[in-house]
């Protein structure tokens, strides 16, 4: 009996022993495997907004940047393993990144009877598409400003896990709004707009403080408020200022106080200048400026979000499509056409620009759209491309490991048949992208 026992003993530690030694030489053969890859750049732009290299050679090492080197390096003198990707004909940078998106969904005529009829679980399944058609445009990294909460939080954490490809998420969730403003939900029978009223809607500055603070304890990496009415909320409450001054004071702070950034959508000047008299980090759409928003913007070193392409966007569907409200309508024309003119002036005045979309209003992966449309509206082709990397990683404080190609970057790299510093319009078809030093496309 005592010597059964002290058998069978005996098998389970040999067991879990033989076990636990095959884990270590799984985990140390994964270490010797370290992933090296080389790139062969024919013209490389290492920082946006600087000048470009030729035939240079990137070294990749378990997804990060571990060298970069003059000339063509043969794979095998940097390691026998190393594999090749041949960009020696091709123009390569730093993955782009768009500052402002919506992958939960697209603006179109049957957005109310298929919000009504989609599960979350429906609409987190077309979330991922678009997050991949968004990777696939040479998009790596995205600000979700505005989406149901546990959806894209959910999306966010599966792309990190790897579960599914996508571009990195910062993700705000719902917007922290008051009620019957912007951003709260509209256009519905009472019941279902009670249902579906966020935790985040709210009203006067000790319940807009208990929002912000809702809104990071489920999850939010960023705070988006709607300081002004908005083009696409069907009620007549036009584009001037909502959230009062001292309901922007408290979500600035009490974000702040959590390390939290704060963006706002924001249309009419005195909403824009009262959100960056708050102190928020970044201000989306800004379509109309008076003087004083520019100084403003320069003192408080916020950025402009400036989203022409959504500008665009509802301007064409105004006038050809029939499923806008005469609200919105109305409020889409005299927008979208002011939006790029309020643009050229913070340009040439100096203010930062972070690059984004909108897109969900626009078609996702058409986000290269809107490098054209700030190039057409005087940006320098190298600002554009600088907006969408170098200053769209310092808006979301991520500069150390994003926006720009060096050693201990992330391998988010991209690369172009055509050079986008001498028609902008490459960037509306990008041949290469690599992400985290997965390679998605090529
Ligand atoms: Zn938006």
């Amino acid at each position: 009996m005592t010597t059964t026992t002290t058998t069978a003993q005996t098998t389970r530690v040999l067991n879990t022993l033989k076990h636990t030694l095959l884990s270590l030489s799984l985990i140390s053969s994964f270490n010797l495997l370290a992933q090296t890859q080389v790139i062969h750049a024919g013209t490389l732009l290492p920082v946006a907004g600087k000048g470009t290299l030729s035939k240079q050679t990137l070294v990749i090492t378990d997804g990060k940047i571990t060298e970069i080197k003059k000339g063509f390096v043969n794979p095998n003198d940097i390691n026998k393993d190393a594999q090749l990707i041949d960009l020696s004909s091709s123009f390569v940078m730093a993955g782009l990144m768009d500052m402002h998106v919506h992958l939960q969904g697209e603006l179109g005529p049957k957005n109310d009877s298929q919000s009504l009829r989609m599960s979350d679980s429906d609409a987190l399944m077309q979330s991922i598409s678009n997050a991949k058609k968004t990777l696939m445009a040479g998009f790596t990294t995205v600000r979700d400003l505005g989406a149901s909460a546990e959806q894209i939080f959910a999306l966010r954490d599966g792309i990190a896990k790897g579960w599914v490809d996508g571009p990195r998420i910062v993700a705000s969730g719902s917007s922290v709004s008051v009620t019957g403003g912007h951003g709260d939900v509209d256009g519905l029978s009472p019941d279902i707009l009670a249902m579906r009223t966020s935790k985040t809607i709210c009203d006067g500055p000790f319940d807009c403080r208990r929002a912000t603070r809702h809104a990071i304890k489920y999850g939010a990496d960023v705070i988006k408020i709607t300081s002004t009415g908005g083009v696409l909320s069907d009620t007549n409450t036009g584009t001037g200022q909502q959230m009062s001054d001292d309901e922007l004071k408290e979500v600035v702070n009490a974000a702040h106080a959590l390390g939290r950034k704060v963006a706002s959508h924001a249309h009419a000047a005195e909403g824009i200048n009262a959100a960056l008299r708050a102190g928020v980090d970044s201000i989306e759409h800004g379509s109309y400026a008076n003087k004083e928003t520019v100084k403003l913007f320069k003192k408080s070193g916020a950025y402009l979000v400036p989203t022409l392409l959504a500008g665009n966007t509802v301007v064409e569907m105004a006038k050809h499509s029939n499923f806008m409200s005469e609200a919105i309508k109305l409020k889409a024309i005299r927008v979208g056409s002011d939006m790029t003119e309020t643009f050229k002036k913070a340009y040439k005045a100096g203010v930062k620009i972070a690059y984004g979309t909108d897109s969900g209003v626009s078609h996702h992966g058409d986000n290269g759209k809107e490098g054209v449309l700030m190039a057409q509206a005087g940006m320098k082709n190298s600002d554009v491309l600088k907006s969408a990397t170098v200053n769209a990683a310092e808006l979301i404080g991520m500069s150390a490991s994003l926006g720009t190609l060096a050693p201990g970057k992330i391998a988010d790299i991209i690369a172009f048949d055509d050079n986008p510093l001498k028609d902008i319009k490459a960037l509306l078809d990008v041949d290469f992208v690599m992400k985290g030093g997965k390679v998605i496309k090529n």
